[in-house]
């Protein structure tokens, strides 16, 4: 059920035990994604999880925190605090609509901070149950070794792309900076230049629509099996 198209009389009536909330970026991929890549994954993967669990699908929230890539055009970086704030205040406001657990998709790294604080809060506040997973890093990870150069609009990610929506992909643009990641998570503006040069990292050109249908498949499965196994542990 996707709650933005719901009318009230099917709203009162709705199972409203679990919800989910994708969250993504406006951001720079590349030169060959869309700049709302990180928000149309996970918008794509709760409505084919909703589909096989009676989930609820919350509207996406499309800009995020992007401080990493805040330098290139089409980034549009949300403060994090108002972030965190606005996540905290749908995610009550879930609650006093009578939904029990709310599992928030997250689809960009840099929002990873300010949901998990919106998810403490709103659960100490209300009664509300949250998980918060990043699909990249908690799902589909069987699928990982798919991927020889996956990064940020990399292989993984184009190929997740090209699998939902083909025609906002620009494959002749795609390319390649391969990089090795800091082993610890560091907050500087040294590294994230390097990092992010031209904005991507991986090799986007090994992406293809078949693997990124494996592992959006996978992924789509997993997340259904995270929330059948929390009905059960929450009763709900
Ligand atoms: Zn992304």
């Amino acid at each position: 059920m996707i709650l933005k198209d719901m009318n009230g009389f099917d709203f009162e009536k709705v199972d409203k035990s679990v919800a989910i909330l994708p969250v993504g970026s406006i951001e720079r991929h590349g030169d060959h994604l869309p700049l709302g890549t990180d928000s149309e994954l996970p918008e794509h993967i709760a409505r084919r999880a909703a589909d096989l669990t009676g989930a609820i699908v919350m509207p996406t929230i499309f800009y995020g925190s992007c401080h990493a890539m805040r330098g290139f055009p089409g980034t549009f970086d949300i403060d994090s605090e108002v972030l965190f704030k606005y996540i905290e205040c749908i995610l009550e406001e879930a609650w006093r609509n009578g939904i029990k657990l709310v599992v928030v998709l997250n689809g960009h790294g840099g929002n990873a901070t300010p949901i998990q604080m919106a998810a403490r809060q709103a659960a100490s506040r209300t009664g509300l149950s949250v998980v918060v997973l990043d699909w990249w890093k908690d799902l589909g990870n069987s699928k990982k070794s798919l991927f020889s150069s996956p990064g940020h609009a990399g292989e993984d990610e184009t190929s997740a792309m090209l699998a939902v929506d083909e025609g906002k992909v620009n494959i002749y643009l795609a390319g390649r900076h391969e990089v090795t990641y800091p082993e610890v998570k560091i907050y500087s503006k040294k590294i994230d230049e390097r990092l992010y040069e031209i904005a991507l990292t991986g090799d986007a050109k090994k992406a293809t629509k078949e693997k990124g249908e494996e592992l959006m498949s996978a992924v789509v499965e997993d997340l259904a099996k995270v929330i059948e196994d929390l009905r059960k542990a929450l009763e709900i």
